[in-house]
This record gives C-alpha cells, sequence and structure tokens, in this order.
C-alpha cells in the first residue's frame, strides 16, 4: 500500500495575484532548498491562477482551482469550466467544499455533476465531505458524511480522485478534530469504497490545519493528507504543515 500524502492549501477569496504569486515563489524556494515528502497543491482564486502558474512553473507543485462547473463551456455567465481551468495550467479542482454547499446552495447532485465534468476535462477532483456540528451532535456524521462519499464519487475513476473530510464545525473555527475522531471517519470512509480502491484512495483531512495540530492528524494510518485554509497564507504557517506530510 502506497499513498504519497498531499498537503493542499485553499486560498479561499484571498491574496491578490501579486500576493500569491509572492507565497507560491516563496513555498517553491523553501522545497527546493528541501524537497517535499508529499504533493503540494496550491488552490488560488481564479483571477490569480496566471501569476500562480508562472511562479510554479518547472515546479513540482501543482495547481489547482477552487470550483468548476459542471457545463465544458458555452451560455453560463460568470462560470468555469474544466476546460478553461486545464487552459489556466490547472491539474486539480477542489468540488463540494463546504462554504460552496452551505453559502451557495451546492447540493450532492452538483457536486457530483461537478466531479465528473473535472475528471471529463481531465482534472484530479478533491470531493469535499463533511457533517455539520447539528449532524455530528445528533449521532448522524458518518451516515452524511458516506452519502456525500457516494454521491460525490458517482462515476469517477477512483485512480484520479482525492477526498477532503472537513467536518463543518471545524473549518475556519480553530475547532480541529481529534486525530481519533478524524481517523475513525477515514476509516469509515474508506471501508465504504469499492474493495479495489480502498488502498488507494487519498483521504485529506481539513479544518484548522495548523503547525501544531498537523504531525498528530497526518500520523494516522488513514490521514493522507491535508486541505488547509487560513494557515496556507503565509510561508510560515503553511510550510511545517507540509513538513509534518511524511510518506
Ligand atoms: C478549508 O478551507 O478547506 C479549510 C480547511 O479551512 P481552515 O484550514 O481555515 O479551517
Amino acid at each position: 500500500m502506497s499513498r504519497r500524502p498531499v498537503v493542499a492549501g485553499n486560498f479561499k477569496m484571498n491574496l491578490l495575484a501579486e500576493e500569491a504569486r509572492a507565497l507560491a515563489s516563496s513555498l517553491r524556494a523553501a522545497l527546493v532548498a528541501e524537497p517535499a515528502s508529499c504533493d503540494v497543491v496550491l488552490a488560488p482564486v481564479y483571477t490569480s491562477l496566471h501569476a500562480v502558474r508562472e511562479a510554479l512553473e518547472g515546479s513540482s507543485i501543482a495547481l489547482a482551482a477552487q470550483d468548476v462547473h459542471f457545463e465544458d463551456g458555452g451560455a453560463f455567465t460568470g462560470a468555469v469550466g474544466a476546460p478553461f481551468l486545464v487552459d489556466a495550467g490547472c491539474t486539480y479542482v477542489i468540488v463540494g467544499h463546504s462554504e460552496r454547499r452551505q453559502l451557495f446552495g451546492e447540493r450532492d447532485a452538483d457536486v457530483q455533476k461537478k466531479a465528473q465534468a473535472a475528471q471529463r476535462g481531465g482534472l484530479v477532483p478533491i470531493v469535499c465531505v463533511g457533517e455539520t456540528l447539528e449532524e455530528r451532535e445528533a449521532g448522524r456524521a458518518e451516515e452524511v458524511v458516506l452519502s456525500q462519499v457516494k454521491a460525490g464519487l458517482e462515476g469517477l475513476d477512483l485512480d484520479r480522485v482525492l477526498v477532503a473530510y472537513e467536518p463543518v464545525w471545524a473549518i475556519g473555527t480553530g475547532r480541529t478534530a481529534s486525530p481519533d475522531d478524524a481517523q475513525a471517519m477515514h476509516a469509515a470512509i474508506r471501508g465504504s469504497l469499492s474493495a479495489a480502491f480502498r488502498d488507494k484512495v487519498r483521504i485529506l483531512y481539513g479544518g484548522s490545519v495548523k503547525a501544531d495540530n498537523a504531525a498528530a492528524l497526518l500520523g494516522r494510518p488513514d490521514v493522507d493528507g491535508a486541505l488547509v485554509g487560513g494557515a496556507s497564507l503565509k510561508t510560515e504557517s503553511f510550510l511545517p504543515i507540509i513538513r509534518a506530510a511524511k510518506h
């Protein structure tokens, strides 16, 4: 079983193009000096993709978008389809982030179409799942997460997908799932996958991952990396998380 860890930075709606470029350059330089033991992915705002792509040119750090439209092109004002993201240099795209689900009304059916569109276009979707605090307190966390996983992975080639477990109550709140809780949910997600892919699919944890909790989370057997929001916005907070991800 060999699942190389992945650490992905989701800049959300932060960092103007030159700020994102500077961060990418600084991370790149640090990883040239001491290579990472994990795959590293940066997901800037759409309008910063070009600048970050230039900063990463020729490096092993990959570029991601934060969302994708489920149509490839046409009369969809304001939307960005997978072919445009590939054209902008992306190899990954985040789909179904809880902010998209909660603030923009995305449902499992939308996430499914977006993940399929991503793969159709040649991108690796990072399919985000996670329960709310209310769902956890009602004892429904696993049921909710597994049904999101089932919907989000439907029809996908599981060789080309990442899953990110991000409890909604842990995102941007400073509250993190304990390493044991994260491991339990990751094991449940893994157990729900078809036998052929169970040991192959990489499952990232997200939700207030910081330098001081990364090693404990990433040290758990079914936690294959991290999706990092706030702490990915500065080299000094992101680099220690990348360093904590060991094969
Ligand atoms: C995220 O945006 O996916 C995330 C996990 O955010 P934060 O690390 O800030 O909680």
